[in-house]
């Protein structure tokens, strides 16, 4: 037997583990301290109620004979893609029929298993910093010599520019918006650019939006298919995470338009094989709570939350801003994105940040190369700790 030795290849991923290391170590030597962790990307608030008595009930219906339900549709039950296609296309102008949503167990998976329709030698493009799981499913795939890394700095306002003539061409384009980690978000002509650099190129762009519900101006893409001649070339990554705080719950859902044809063969039909060959649908019970969100009162009450979120924040970007800190995203998105007083790294920063606020952020250089100069704070905590943290952050760095 031989291993897959592409996961040789795979830098061991420490960020997370570190970031939890040095908190509890720091902790366990002083005691008294009140850490407050402003670091992973994961949702505090609890489902809403509509989502909660969608749930009770669906599991009431599966201990019923009479309504129990087994295997779910491999793509998702009627009921839950019709209030997709509607809410989150039709009603925003934007043309999908049933057969190309596929409900999934999530945005991670999708990210990962999509990989399986495309052959190994597509060449990719990936952001520095960057969400990790496109980077690592490459390299498992065995594409670790075929990435075109795209900086993204503040230069660019770290959204990455189309490659310019004469510059090696990627088969898969991988863009976030908003974006994990800096909070950027990409204008309609930023993506008009990239639509029409990869319908020219006949190249794929992967476009997760697992972040979308954060925007809340109408000029801003919340899907790349606002963007015309984007169903020719890209699939779109959805997620109930961070939009109704399911990241325990997994749902989310994949967009792949029947105009998306390589090699004369539809990736529609390609991802319709290779989810029902090896995904058997997500859960009745998730599904009805999926459902739940795009009644009146479940938009209503998704909402309360993310105002929620958006109100952290605002009081992070703000505080930070006025203690001298130069700070990105955080305006439609959970993430506050900012660079590190000079002469720090973002680890070393991030141990000062601990050593003497008693808070945890995220270091930039763990997203890549470019993240180095930067820390991340996250919008998912609660509101007093935030406000807290915040405070003691302006203490020790604002002007005296
Ligand atoms: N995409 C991005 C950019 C993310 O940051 C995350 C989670 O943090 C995901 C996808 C994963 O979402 P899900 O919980 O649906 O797997």
């Amino acid at each position: 037997m031989k291993i897959n030795k592409n996961f040789l290849d795979l830098e061991a991923n420490y960020l997370f583990s570190t970031v939890g290391k040095k908190q509890r170590e720091y902790q366990a030597a002083h005691p008294e301290a009140d850490v407050i962790k402003l670091s992973i990307g994961d949702v505090t608030k609890p489902l809403c109620p509509a989502v909660i008595e969608a749930m009770h009930k669906a599991v009431d219906e599966m201990a019923d004979e009479k309504s129990f339900r087994g295997y779910p549709p491999e793509t998702g039950y009627d009921f839950i893609i019709e209030k997709i296609l509607k809410y989150d296309f039709t009603d925003r102008g934007i043309k999908m029929d049933k057969s190309e949503i596929f409900l999934s167990d999530g945005a991670k998976s999708d990210c990962g298993n999509i990989g399986d329709i495309f052959a190994v030698d597509n060449k990719v493009a990936i952001c520095d910093p960057v969400y990790p799981v496109y980077l690592d499913t490459n390299i498992m795939f065995g594409r670790k010599n075929n990435v075109i890394i795209m900086p993204c700095t503040e230069e660019n306002g770290f959204s990455p520019k189309v490659p310019a003539e004469g510059d090696e061409i990627p088969d898969i384009i991988y863009l976030c918006f908003p974006n994990n980690p800096t909070g950027s978000v990409a204008t309609r002509q930023q993506l008009k650019e990239w639509v029409d650099y990869a319908n020219k190129h006949h190249s794929v762009i992967l476009f997760d939006a697992a972040y979308e519900a954060f925007i809340t101006d109408n000029s801003i893409p919340k899907s790349i298919y606002e963007i015309e001649g984007a169903r020719t070339c890209a699939i779109e990554l959805r997620s109930f995470s961070k939009t109704a705080g399911f990241t325990g719950v997994r749902c989310g859902y994949t967009v792949v338009p029947h105009d998306l044809v390589f090699d004369g063969t539809e990736l529609n039909a390609m991802w319709f094989r290779r989810q029902s060959t090896k995904f058997n649908g997500v859960s009745y019970i998730t599904q009805r709570a999926a459902e739940a969100i795009y009644s009146d009162i479940g938009q209503k009450q998704i909402q309360e939350n993310l105002n929620y979120y958006r109100e952290n924040a605002k009081i992070i970007f703000n505080g930070l801003t006025e203690a001298g800190f130069k700070c990105y995203g955080g305006i439609y998105s959970p993430y506050i994105w900012f660079k590190v007083p000079e002469g720090y790294t973002s680890w070393s920063f991030f141990d000062e940040l601990l050593d003497q606020c008693n808070v945890v952020g995220t270091p930039g250089s763990g997203f890549g190369k470019c993240g180095e100069g930067f820390l991340r704070l996250t919008a998912f905590g609660n509101k007093e700790r935030t406000i807290e943290a915040v405070e003691r952050i302006k203490a020790k760095y604002g002007k005296k």
